[in-house]
């Protein structure tokens, strides 16, 4: 593609030239590109991607709905892909969370989730407002998310708009000073909720802290009835090797923020699941109380389908098995990788692995993910590392062989800039 395209990216400096492939389909693991390549995917086009990209069974679901009904008002109307799928998420998801608020992105899915938490406190006459992050964590590119999001240079233009919020430091290997600030903060009286990633912070680094501090984070937030959102828009469908992150500490929020792999990746939706307090809280006969939120799309038959789709694959197919044997491979091509000594602090979640590329000279390290995504694509890989974080985050259904190719093409790429 040239650059005269009125296509404006996102996360993508025109001026710098580079090129831009233009991608014509794509099969599981691979995507073909007009110029003849097949580019593994191992970033599942940016943590979306779960079972593997125009997986029959999702696609066959959108085609039939399509037959079906396109769009419907859903304030106050319904239809039955949406029933269906509200009621296959309570049951496969922690008991705790039996109402299901429709989005279409993980950005809204958190906008809904805090809008929630904001109107419980208030319809209570309990007025809360503050809301606690954890450092370095990412929820989405909207104002709302952004605000509870790390600030830095993707926000600092931005950041008159932004609301102030609670900063809990990350749990490093000692997690007890996080674990402490939480407690204080909580303890103030003033809080509404903390969100969190579970786990693993995707854009703030490929971070990862021990399910037992999930678990005591919980524990925390419960004692001082402050609302525990968990964003596992990245986390959730099976990525870090459970359906959910939550799972592994086993810890029921009470909002769950779900998008990114709940169609498979294959359509844009979200959901924001609920407890029956939040859910009672706003339940009454004074209209001034009802949710105040909703969009065009909200609970698109055509992507409730998809959804659906995704929801037979994981209650009918061996889907924790297949991530299983993907995790073993990823973690063979970790414990090779970290050998060298240009690799330090290797990482895995699940499905996810990572680690840092040792760079002597810190005005390098701008330029090194650059150089590395230029050379992994030259390598017919998707690869986009985050500063001098290269990740690995694919499909499940990658084969053993596309493994291989990956580990060469990192391989290489750390070879070629030693
Ligand atoms: C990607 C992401 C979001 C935002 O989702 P969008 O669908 O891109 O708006 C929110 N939270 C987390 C943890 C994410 O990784």
């Amino acid at each position: 593609m040239t650059d005269r395209s009125p296509v404006w990216h996102p996360f993508h400096q025109h001026g710098l030239g580079e090129a831009i492939p233009l991608v014509t389909h794509a099969e599981g693991a691979a995507l073909y590109t007009d110029d003849g390549r097949r580019v593994i995917d191992a970033i599942s086009s940016w943590w979306v991607t779960t079972h593997g990209h125009n997986h029959p069974r999702i696609m066959q679901a959108v085609r039939e709905q399509t037959e079906k009904l396109d769009q419907l008002i859903f304030a106050g109307w319904t239809h039955e892909p949406a029933e269906t799928l509200a009621r296959g998420l309570v049951e496969i998801m922690p008991e705790g969370l039996p109402h299901v608020f429709f989005s279409d992105s993980g950005s809204t899915a958190v906008e809904v989730a805090l809008k929630m938490a904001l109107g419980f406190w208030h319809n209570r006459g309990e007025p809360r407002a503050r809301v606690l992050v954890m450092e370095h964590s990412y929820h989405g590119d909207t104002i709302g998310a952004m605000s509870v999001g790390e600030r830095g240079v993707f926000n600092r233009a931005y950041e008159a708009l932004l609301f102030d919020v609670g900063t809990i430091p990350f749990p490093a290997a000692d997690p007890q000073p996080s674990l402490d600030a939480l407690e204080a903060a909580c303890a103030a009286g003033d809080v509404a909720a903390f969100i969190i990633e579970p786990l693993l912070l995707g854009a703030g680094g490929m971070l990862t802290y021990p399910p037992s501090v999930l678990a005591e984070m919980r524990a925390i937030c419960a004692r001082h009835g402050v609302l525990f959102i968990a964003d596992e828009v990245m986390t959730g469908w099976g990525r870090t090797g459970t359906l959910l992150a939550c799972e592994q500490a086993g810890v029921t929020p009470d909002i769950l923020c779900l998008a990114k792999g709940l169609t498979g990746g294959t359509m844009p939706l979200a959901v924001t699941m609920a407890s029956e307090a939040i859910y009672d809280a706003h339940y009454s006969t004074d209209r001034s109380k009802m949710f105040f939120h909703s969009s065009s799309f909200t609970a698109n038959p055509i992507c409730c389908a998809a959804a659906n789709a995704n929801l037979a694959i994981w209650c009918e197919e061996p889907v924790l098995d297949r991530i299983a044997a993907l995790s073993a491979r990823l973690g063979n091509v970790l414990a090779r990788l970290s050998q060298r000594d240009d690799v330090t602090n290797p990482r895995q979640c699940g499905t996810m692995v990572a680690f840092d590329v040792a760079v002597g000279d810190e005005g390098y390290l701008a330029e090194i993910g650059p150089r590395l995504r230029e050379h992994f694509y030259a390598q017919d890989v998707l690869l986009r590392p985050l500063g001098n974080t290269v990740y690995v985050m694919p499909p499940y259904c990658l084969s053993e062989e596309d493994v291989a190719q990956i580990e060469a093409a990192i391989t290489s790429g750390l070879d070629s800039i030693a």
